[in-house]
């Protein structure tokens, strides 16, 4: 064991907080690397005993970690003693208003956001970040093997969910590298990626509301085995003909499904309804 994971009489990992802990001391050291964080702020999720945040600390100008187990707390400022650019908040990432404390954690300086993420609240926290235009360059974390394809998915493609349309919209996403169970302590039951996304200066695609957008993509894919058209009818509550005519005049097919919808299509099927809605 390692000072950033304490054997079991000094810390039982709390599987319900997603509590599994580097041990592996070339991934870090990596994960840092590929973040590109030299000379800027990073924001870091769920630091636990801080086996990243070294990292991190080593190569940014400043870095504010968020973490939500107390417990945790003593020995994480143990040993970031030395490390006198890093700030440690007790919270949760999900419930933080993350754009006031960014604004005045950080100021006008660019900053990333790192993190290897609590694998049970991947999707939630990504979404997030994202949807709240939070004011980042990029986006570099560990996340589930197989939630990390799902999330760089291209919209359109077979692998691809709701959240792949909102991590194309605002990034460029993509899986940097693996990392094998035996990295952590305690080891989880499958694999990891590290994935990053880099935040796009422009939305690849023209929508007047991108909320309304990701309504139409959440319905689509909101019912996984029914076509796009009976999806979004039945969850957005659009008379199914309205719907029929604007999967046509998007130029697909009748019985389209939502994983076969690029990101361009959704953006004019939204369109569309949009101002058939206001007929
Ligand atoms: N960064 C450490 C490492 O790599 O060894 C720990 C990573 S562990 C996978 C996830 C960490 O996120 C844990 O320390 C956990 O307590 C923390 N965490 C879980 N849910 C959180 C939340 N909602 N907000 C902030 N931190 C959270």
């Amino acid at each position: 064991m390692t000072k950033y994971a304490p054997d079991r009489e000094t810390h039982r990992a709390k599987k319900e907080l997603g509590q599994n802990f580097l041990v592996d001391n070339t991934v870090c050291p990596r994960i840092a690397e590929r973040a590109k964080i030299e000379g800027i702020g990073v924001l870091e999720v769920g630091p636990g005993f801080g086996a990243l945040t070294v990292e991190l600390a080593k190569r940014a100008a400043k870095v504010v970690a968020i973490e939500i187990d107390p417990d945790v707390l003593p020995k994480l400022r143990d040993n970031l003693i030395d490390y006198s650019n890093t700030e440690i908040i007790l919270g949760d990432a999900m419930e933080l208003d993350l754009r006031t404390l960014i604004r005045e954690r950080f100021g006008e300086m660019p900053v990333a956001l790192v993190g290897n993420l609590p694998y049970y609240i991947t999707s939630p926290l990504i979404t997030k970040f994202l949807l709240d235009e939070l004011p980042l360059q990029s986006i570099t974390v560990m996340v589930q093997k197989e939630a990390g394809q799902r999330l760089c998915a291209k919209p359109g493609t077979r692998e691809c969910g709701a959240v792949s349309a909102a991590v194309w919209y605002y990034s460029e996403p993509k899986v940097l590298f693996d990392v094998k169970p035996g990295a952590f302590r305690p080891r989880p039951k499958v694999m990891s990626s590290v994935i990053q996304l880099r935040i796009r200066d422009h939305a690849p695609v023209d929508v007047s509301s991108p909320d309304a957008l990701f309504r139409v993509v959440r319905a689509a894919f909101g019912q996984r085995r029914k076509t796009a058209v009976n999806a979004v009818s039945s969850m957005l509550d659009i008379p199914k003909k309205k719907v029929e005519t604007a999967i046509r005049n998007a130029g697909l097919p009748a019985a389209v499904r939502a994983e076969q919808i690029s990101l361009e299509d959704f953006a004019h099927l939204t369109e569309t309804l949009e101002n058939s809605q206001e007929e």
